[in-house]
């Protein structure tokens, strides 16, 4: 499965190549030695991209189906999926030259969250019926096992509703992981090794800067709690994945601190100031969730402002 996804995406990569390859140089040996060309022209001789598109897309089938002889009877793949979607991009109302440098959008951040269920194999079923509408990147299991659902460049359906900074798509731009967990129980050091594997890799390859690792909860609070109040925040800013506070240098923040800037900057959406206190509790302070700010959290809050912001 994973192979033939992997050998599909080459396949992909590579007739999108020939495809934007072919076209320039079919317009040069027509052009002859010409230096200069008129945009309309190019537009002229490049236009039949929309049906380069199809043919390349069909060709992408065919090579998915030659790979995998599965594919013909079953339901197209996430990629082939995507690809019908991607044509939507291309707008018929207007002119289209192709330019000749580009790659694709990348993650620029990750989401973690529980899964509120009692198996591994059961998120997996989730993920895998028409009705739910939803899906995530990567889930994995109490043992440690990883199962990725979807590739990091397809836009999974795992964070719905909610504002974080300016973000209100957080699905176009994030990864999304699920920790196998009943919601109210402790993560196993097993699963929490793997994902730390996982968030070092992901970081690596997409650059995803530390501070745009979150939870669920902190894009929907008040909607989502995950991961619960267990989920070890504190070891994952020890290797790089979001932030934590040092206990040994809280201070009183001064006078002119505001503690409600503060929480907007680091990305809460205020507009239930009750909701956004209880998420940041659950992920810094633990021993005590309620909706209320105490002078002890708001040091917390004071040494992540100096701190990372
Ligand atoms: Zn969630």
């Amino acid at each position: 499965m994973k192979r033939s996804t992997v050998q599909l995406l080459f396949a992909l990569c590579g007739l999108v190549i020939m495809g934007s390859c072919s076209a320039p140089k079919n317009t040069a040996s027509k052009q002859g030695k010409a230096p200069l060309i008129a945009p309309s022209e190019i537009v002229e001789k490049t236009a039949p991209r929309l049906d380069t598109v199809v043919a390349i897309k069909e060709a992408v089938q065919e090579q998915a189906a030659a790979n995998n002889p599965a594919v013909i009877d079953n339901t197209l793949t996430p990629e082939q999926k995507a690809w019908e979607m991607f044509r939507e991009g291309l707008h018929k109302n207007y002119d289209f030259a192709a330019a000749m440098h580009y790659d694709v959008r990348k993650p620029q951040f990750v989401m973690i969250h529980h899964t509120s269920q009692s198996s591994l194999a059961q998120t997996v079923r989730t993920f895998q019926l028409a009705h739910t509408k939803v899906s995530s990147h990567y889930v994995i299991g109490r043992d440690g096992r990883v199962v990725q659902m979807l590739n990091d460049y397809l836009r999974g359906w795992h964070a719905g509703r909610g504002k974080w900074g300016a973000i209100t798509d957080m699905n176009s731009v994030s990864i999304g992981i699920e920790l196998d967990n009943n919601g109210r129980e402790p993560f196993p050091d097993a699963q929490i090794n793997s994902l730390l594997v996982l968030l070092d890799t992901l970081k690596t390859k997409y650059s995803i800067p530390q501070k745009n690792f979150i939870g669920h909860g902190d894009f929907a609070p008040g909607r989502k709690d995950d991961p619960n109040v267990f989920f070890p925040w504190q070891l994952l800013a020890e290797r790089g994945f979001g932030i934590w506070y040092n206990p040994n240098y809280l201070v009183q923040p001064p006078i002119t601190f505001n503690p409600i800037d503060a929480l907007k900057l680091m990305g809460y959406d205020l507009t239930n100031q009750e909701y956004a206190i209880k998420a940041f509790k659950r992920k810094y302070i633990k021993s005590d969730l309620s909706g209320i700010l105490t002078e002890h959290d708001k040091a917390v809050l004071y040494d992540l402002y100096r701190k990372y912001y």
